[in-house]
């Protein structure tokens, strides 16, 4: 049994209905037949050559990506541009492209359901807007305080490697026990999370936003990579999509690629 690419977007989109995806966002079918059969869809964070590679690999006839292939205005997908030629590919071999980005980071559960749950965070709310069950990141209490140092290491656990690694702000002695987190480039939530939550768990912090943060606030920061946070999602994503459908007409993977821009670590070690 198979299923078409049109069965597999609506029942993406009952769980990321696109409604809920950020006005500047670019969601939905890239490319693709809403007629052609599918039988096994591959789940991503980016959609690189690398990863289309890895569909044709797997005989995937859709991928699914969280990042978007193109964002901003696009005037030639001719395959002398590096989207062009995944385009290409992508027709070229029959394999529909279908993007979820913000839809998938407010919707619940979602991408920073995941990122929640890997630092054992069972019940939450949203972080923006404030105490909302759907939206942008995700605020709890883990069961019992641990120190900062031991959620890093549990977060070293529960993301796939990197060569970015993982990067902690605070005293690894601290106790925390409320844990804001946000899958993917977070220092837009700063602000709301200084004055409720013991730590923020997030990628992309850059040094100002930081330093900013620490000072004010004396709470503490993770920094996450941004790929191995979103990357958390994907299992939920596919299991999700192969009960809506059933597993015997929809088959998944998961990308095992690393597609972090950051290939290499250099310099002191502990
Ligand atoms: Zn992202």
């Amino acid at each position: 049994m198979t299923s078409t690419v049109g069965r597999v977007v609506a029942a993406l989109e009952r769980r990321y209905p696109p409604e809920l995806a950020a006005d500047w966002d670019a969601i939905g079918l890239v490319c693709g037949d809403p007629a052609a059969s599918v039988s096994r869809v591959l789940f991503a964070v980016d959609p690189v050559m690398s990863v289309v590679d890895e569909a044709m690999d797997l005989r995937a006839d859709m991928i699914v990506t969280h990042h978007p292939l193109f964002l901003r205005g696009v005037h030639s997908v001719a395959p002398i541009t590096p989207k062009g030629r995944v385009i290409h590919a992508l027709i070229g071999h029959g394999i529909a492209l279908y993007c979820a980005h913000t839809n998938a980071d407010h919707a619940r559960p979602g991408v920073s359901d995941a990122l929640a749950a890997a630092c054992g965070l069972a019940k939450t709310t949203a972080i923006d807007p404030p105490g909302a069950d759907v939206g942008t990141g995700r605020i709890g209490d883990l069961d019992e305080a641990m120190s900062l140092g031991e959620l890093g290491t549990r977060l070293v656990i529960e993301l796939p490697g990197t060569e970015h690694g993982i990067r902690i702000a605070g005293n690894l002695e601290q106790p925390v026990r409320t844990v804001a987190v946000c899958g993917g480039a977070g220092d837009s939530l700063l602000e709301l999370v200084g004055d409720t939550a013991d730590v923020y768990v997030t990628g992309d912090l850059r040094h100002h936003r930081a330093q900013d943060f620490l000072m004010a606030t004396g709470k503490a920061l993770i920094d996450v990579p941004h790929w191995a946070a979103e990357w958390l999602w994907l299992p939920d994503a596919a299991s999700t999509l192969e009960q809506d459908l059933g597993a015997d007409t929809v088959a998944t993977s998961v990308s095992t690629i690393d597609t972090s821009p950051w290939t290499t670590h250099v310099g002191r070690s502990q």
